[in-house]
């Protein structure tokens, strides 16, 4: 089967957004949740599942799930609510997805998010549009389509590889020579064309060219408990943290009545200040 990707060329992208924009619109992932959640205020979260990263000298970089040809995060989910497609969107069930968030710490990449502010919360990222472009309603994913400087794109992956390689040829002093997620821990279906290095996007030299699930399964295989022991481990502290957190929240609000609060988006702690 056919396996079909999204090609990113950072040099191309203005940093509009418009990805951004297309892809909450049309996956309805809801208003961004308060950025106390998350590291940093222009990240991924459950509800932004593509987000654009400045970078110095006018750089903008987009940031969504790779859609590995061999994903960790599968491979780790044991009750199988991750899962790579034929056509090679890596999806999730959110109904089976228990919350034990392997998936967040097998992930490369540090993809995943969780829905923190959920009653039941569960894993959310880029699905690649593959409901809406399995059903017929989107022809390509939203983000893509939305691009007006065609900065991300999306097609077979064969042909993006070559097309990715023909601009390297064509323009040998502008770019990184090497397609981004052609071989990297087995290869991605999201690839990307630079001129400045993406080690802060997860690319980094170390990450080698052996599928990661390899390693995973390894481990697992000779420790047998560790999935029913760790993942008890794992919801009990999801319960900890959860509970901490929206305790957290609550002080906050009712100081927010006396204060204004601003992001220390360095530290990605709170600062608050009184009110004159
Ligand atoms: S980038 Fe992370 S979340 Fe996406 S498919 Fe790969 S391992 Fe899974
Ligand atoms: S492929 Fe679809 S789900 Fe993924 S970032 Fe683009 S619009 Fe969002
Ligand atoms: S729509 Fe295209 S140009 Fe605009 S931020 Fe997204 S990738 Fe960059």
């Amino acid at each position: 089967m056919r396996q079909m990707s999204i090609l990113t060329d950072v040099t191309k992208c203005i940093g509009c957004e418009e990805c951004v924009k297309a892809c909450k619109e049309t996956n309805k992932t809801g208003e961004d949740q308060p950025w106390r959640w998350q590291r940093k205020i222009d990240d991924l979260s459950a509800t932004r599942w593509t987000t654009i990263l400045p970078r110095p000298d006018r750089h903008y970089v987009r940031k969504q799930c790779r859609h590995c040809l061999e994903p960790a995060c599968a491979s780790v989910c044991p009750v199988g609510a991750m899962h790579k497609t034929p056509e090679g969107p890596v999806v999730y069930n959110s109904k089976i997805c228990m919350g034990c968030r392997y998936c967040m710490m097998a992930c490369p990449y540090g993809i995943p998010r969780y829905t923190w502010a959920d009653a039941v919360p569960y894993v959310r990222k880029c699905i690649m549009c593959y409901d809406k472009i399995s059903s017929g309603e989107l022809e390509q994913p939203a983000c893509t389509k939305a691009c007006p400087k065609e900065a991300t794109i999306y097609g077979e992956r064969e042909e993006l590889i070559r097309l990715a390689h023909g601009r390297i040829e064509e323009n040998p002093d502008l770019y990184i020579p090497k397609v981004f997620g052609e071989h990297e821990v087995g290869g991605t279906s999201v690839l990307y064309l630079s001129d400045i290095d993406l080690g802060f996007l997860g690319w980094k030299e170390d990450l080698g060219d052996e599928p990661l699930p390899m390693k995973t399964w390894v481990v697992l295989n000779k420790v047998p408990g560790i999935f029913v022991g760790v993942g008890v481990t794992m919801f009990g502290l999801y319960w900890i943290i959860d509970r901490r957190m929206r305790l957290q929240e609550e002080a906050l609000e009712k100081k927010s009545a006396s204060t204004d609060a601003q992001h220390d988006p360095e530290t990605g702690t709170d600062k608050v200040e009184a009110k004159k």
